[in-house]
């Protein structure tokens, strides 16, 4: 009986009237939940719930995952290919032979007139890994650019750098079942309970069964700081010289573990006389984190039987992304928390399918993990696709964050985008503004018709959106999981897979390369151009990873299932198997608050919003919880400048200018203010973006602003009012 009641009132779920389901893959962040969409009798799809045979979301889903059936009939979504003459011309509706082959003439005269690395093109980490895998066969294989890239710049990058130099590949080697062995966790720069809710729901199962130490570093007290056991509240920037002061502790108190060095790393005693210079003491007056605790989470880290961290964008939006993720991977190797139940370096990865074109895409390289400057990669990729390998140049081209600036200075003179949006992502919004101004021919390929880059754009290409199309995602812990094809593209948009074909067939000039039709058709090619290789997906079928709720490679033929970890053998993809120690001096490069700018400025993510709000920000149940561009602000800090709760308040930097309503907390200390960064017009305008000197991924993190209240209140309630108009 609940206080007094003698009858309870049952539970009843509104009745959707849902006939059948159908397995797919949550096409948001990399968590990877596995769904089902529920159709009803007109086909429409009314409901999503989560999969409860799934090891990865065992029947949960976050909010964005609960509402995704309503995206297939969201606002703004582009039926028709529209194409101008001159970006301030309206559209004109047009068939896609018509957009194909102006978009397919334009390249050619682009590469004809100024040379073939004067077009590029950017896409995502959104679309299935066959159409990364097709896309990079056309690009690389037919129109032959060496300026293309995939936004995973912004996110990734710097993970993947660090995991090259550490481990000789890229490839995260945990999974999410290191939780429930794992007896110490550190958290870099990760809110995971609204980043990834149910990663972090798998770690508070794990919580649950057995406690062990979690430890929490974020210059914010974010969701995850309040759980955790210990929060570090670092300086920003600083992580580099937390990690350097840590491995210094452990090596000075003798708690490495030797014989691992001894046996699978090579830099050692660069390394160590490096973190030599580290001592908590003077590490402590840089990082903000006092000595004691230093030593406490050196000693509670070296101790634990195993150990892991995990980490996101705090740790990769860095000048030193690449080096914060080398020393969490130095940090693991001295303990020996490599390859083991428990004890791992693994990076949380942001969008749905970050994974699937780091490992097909060919956009930093050839498909399969292999590399341009490789021969013997060009000669093996050149040969089963049936073309001349002297096609394929000879070293990477620019990164995304290069790629921009080439616009400016002339190098690059047409772009596509595909299903990404850098109006709203990029740093500095008003330098992006000018710099898309001055191209001879933007196309835009996107699900939305109103996403921000498209304002000036010369064609536009509506694309179908996650399950209106099939292929595959592969998820944080290489999990290879299928989205099927759930409901037909919305109007005439297309999948981006018959998007890239039928442009394929306009480039092929009698060469003959096969594009196959399908994804299915497109993953044999991925079978056996994987075999034998560190990404093996020879032993997958679509079946399979349906039957087994998505498969972790390497699978390689003749397996049953997949491999939870990589490294195990303690044997690396450096020639000589050994992975590397690395000194990592840290250099303190970006902008700081001063007198006049006396903020520093986070950014991050909430779990309402995604991937600048294209998708979320046009589902009103999802969109109702912050529609509104917002800060969060220390009580004390607001007071001294005499701003209110709830009112509106101007914040400037070198760049740009925002306004944001002010939410009063105290989960930021008082010299420095809290964005999300998803909205237009917002914190991109203020940001700096410095990049790492491996990775070119932005430092979006740190930069300094002023603050003030907004001089128009009423300006700003309107604004308000149209960003909650969905
Ligand atoms: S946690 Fe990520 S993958 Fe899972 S339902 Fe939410 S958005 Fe989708």
């Amino acid at each position: 009986m609940l206080f007094g009641r003698r009858r309870k009132n049952p539970i009843r779920i509104a009745d959707k009237g849902v006939k059948s389901w159908r397995y797919t893959t949550c096409g948001y962040c990399s968590t990877g939940c596995s769904i089902e969409v529920g159709l009803d009798q007109d086909g429409k799809a009314v409901a999503t719930r989560g999969v409860g045979g799934a090891d990865v979301n065992r029947g949960k889903l976050c909010i964005k995952g609960i509402f995704e059936h309503e995206l297939f009939y969201s606002a703004q979504r582009g039926d028709t290919p529209l194409m101008r003459e001159k970006r301030h011309a309206p559209f004109r509706e047009v068939n896609w032979d018509e957009a194909l082959d102006r978009t397919a003439q334009e390249i050619r005269r682009i590469q004809g007139t100024y040379g073939r690395d004067a077009f590029a093109i950017i896409s995502t980490g959104q679309i299935m890994t066959e159409e990364f895998y097709t896309l990079g066969k056309l690009a690389r294989g037919l129109i032959g650019t060496n300026n293309y890239d995939g936004n995973t710049t912004l996110c990734m990058a710097s993970a993947v750098s660090g995991y090259k130099r550490s481990f000789g590949s890229d490839g995260p080697p945990g999974c999410y079942e290191d939780f429930e062995h794992t007896e110490c966790l550190l958290a870099f720069g990760s809110n995971l309970p609204e980043q990834h809710p149910i990663i972090f729901w798998r770690l508070r199962q794990a919580l649950e069964q057995r406690r062990y130490p979690v430890i929490v570093v974020d210059p914010r007290v974010t969701m995850f700081a309040q759980m955790a056991d210990m929060h570090l509240p670092i300086t920003p920037g600083t992580d580099l010289v937390l990690l350097n002061s840590l491995a210094h502790v452990i090596l000075k108190e003798g708690l490495a573990d030797r014989a691992y060095i001894e046996a699978h790393t090579a830099g050692y005693d660069a390394f160590a006389s490096l973190v030599e210079q580290y001592d908590p003491v003077s590490a402590s007056r840089i990082c903000g984190i006092d000595e004691d605790t230093i030593r406490n989470v050196a000693r509670l880290y070296a101790k634990a039987g195993a150990a892991m961290t995990i980490w996101t964008m705090g740790i990769n939006q860095s000048t030193h992304g690449s080096d914060g993720v080398a020393a969490i991977n130095n940090l693991n190797l001295i303990t020996g928390n490599i390859g083991k139940p428990g004890g791992t370096s693994l990076s949380i990865t942001g969008q749905s399918n970050a994974m699937g074109t780091r490992e097909w895409s060919s956009a930093s390289g050839l498909p399969g993990y292999r590399y341009l400057e490789n021969e013997q990669d060009r000669q093996d990729t050149a040969e089963y696709w049936g073309i001349d390998p002297a096609f394929f140049p000879k070293r990477r081209g620019m990164f995304m964050t290069d790629i921009l600036p080439a616009i400016e200075t002339g190098q690059i003179k047409g772009l596509w985008l595909v299903a990404t949006n850098p109006m709203t992502s990029m740093p500095n919004t008003p330098r992006i503004r000018r710099t898309l101004e001055r191209l001879e021919f933007l196309v835009v390929q996107d699900a939305y018709a109103d996403v921000e880059t498209n304002e000036y754009s010369h064609v536009y290409l509506p694309a179908a959106v996650w399950a209106e199309k099939e292929g595959c995602f592969t998820n944080t812990e290489r999990r290879v999981n299928l989205v099927r094809n759930v409901v037909p593209p919305y109007g005439g948009s297309k999948p981006d897979l018959w998007i890239f074909n039928q442009l394929a067939r306009r480039f092929q000039n009698g060469r003959g390369v096969v594009f196959p039709e399908t994804a299915e058709g497109v993953f044999e090619e991925l079978r056996e151009l994987s075999k034998g290789r560190m990404l093996d997906y020879s032993g997958m079928t679509y079946e399979k990873i349906e039957k087994q709720r998505g498969i972790q490679w390497p699978c390689a033929e003749g397996q049953e299932t997949g491999s939870p970890r990589l490294y195990a053998d303690g044997v690396f993809q450096h020639p000589d198997g050994k992975a590397r120690l690395i000194a990592l001096p840290f250099v303190d490069n970006n902008e700081r608050p001063d007198e006049e700018y006396a903020f520093w400025l986070n950014s991050g993510r909430v779990v309402e919003h995604f991937h600048t709000r294209t998708r979320t920000g046009k589902i009103g149940n999802v969109n109702k919880f912050s529609p509104t561009p917002y800060m969060e602000m220390n009580p004390d800090a607001a007071a001294g400048l005499g701003i209110a709760h709830g009112s509106y308040a101007r914040l400037t930097s070198r760049r740009g200018d925002a306004v944001v309503m002010v939410q009063l907390t105290q989960r930021v200390p008082r010299n420095m203010v809290f964005i999300p960064f998803h909205y237009h017009e917002c914190v991109n305008r203020l940001s700096l973006g410095l990049l790492d000197p491996h990775s070119r991924q932005p430092a979006y993190k740190q930069c300094a602003v002023k603050i003030e209240p907004a001089p128009n209140q009423k300006a700003a309630a309107v604004t308000n009012l149209a960003a909650r108009s969905y």
